[in-house]
């Protein structure tokens, strides 16, 4: 009898990570224990399309902060693949090339939070997206997300998955905020992100 194997299960954690925090590491080991996850793949983005460029951080910091958060989890790792690439970060781009570097036999899992989710009809090619990778919609306890999301995501033959994380009130607006107000960021990242941090004088003048 031959032994059937499993597919590969790759979750892409895509962000502007700055700075990368608890709240993203939580819900990205709880993705992983969930849904039975090989390899969660941190994917910062170079050009945030709905950001502007001056209000971001410089992509080396943000790809080292991610780096230095992920080291101690044997499942994480962190993908240059949208740094690298020119131009704008769309989502879009990033899963077409993950999905060639990983081919057709592996299932994709995006993993977003709930502000996120609820914007992915506007992406470009939102209904391509749907057909690169399952979606994984972290919400805080208590939270319903918009009908008319599950809606459309039934309307295009799929499922979107959701998870409860506690940690969901974290942010990095918030994390910047007290940095820049001199306020302790202990606990809301990992040691190593708030000591790269203050050595390198992020976000005082945010
Ligand atoms: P900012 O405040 O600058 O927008 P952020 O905290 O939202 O930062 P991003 O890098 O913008 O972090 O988010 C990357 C992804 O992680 C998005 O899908 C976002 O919805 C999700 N996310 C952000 N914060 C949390 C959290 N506390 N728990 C779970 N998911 C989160
Ligand atoms: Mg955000």
């Amino acid at each position: 009898m031959s032994r059937q194997t499993k597919p590969l299960k790759v979750a892409v954690m895509g962000g502007t990570f700055d700075p990368v925090h608890y709240g993203h590491l939580v819900t990205a080991e709880a993705v992983r224990g969930e849904f039975g996850i090989n390899h969660v793949l941190f994917v910062p983005s170079g050009r945030p399309p709905h950001k502007k460029l001056q209000q971001v951080s410089d992509a080396e910091h943000r790809y080292l902060m991610t780096v230095f958060a992920t080291l101690t989890n044997p499942y994480f790792e962190v993908s240059r693949v949208d740094i690298d690439r020119e131009g704008k970060s769309y989502t879009i781009d990033t899963l077409r090339a993950l999905r060639q570097q990983y081919g057709d036999d592996t299932e994709l899992y995006f993993i977003t939070g709930a502000d996120a989710i609820a914007e992915i009809m506007s992406w470009k090619s939102a209904e391509e997206l749907l057909c690169l990778s399952e979606f994984v919609a972290a919400t805080r306890p208590g939270y319903q997300l918009d009908a008319r999301l599950e809606q459309w995501f039934a309307e295009h033959g799929k499922k979107l998955h959701t998870l409860q994380v506690p940690a969901m009130a974290i942010s990095s607006t918030d994390i910047r905020n007290r940095v820049k107000a001199g306020k302790s960021i202990r606990y809301l990242v990992p040691e190593a992100v708030e000591h790269y941090i203050h050595k390198n004088r992020l976000y005082l003048d945010a």
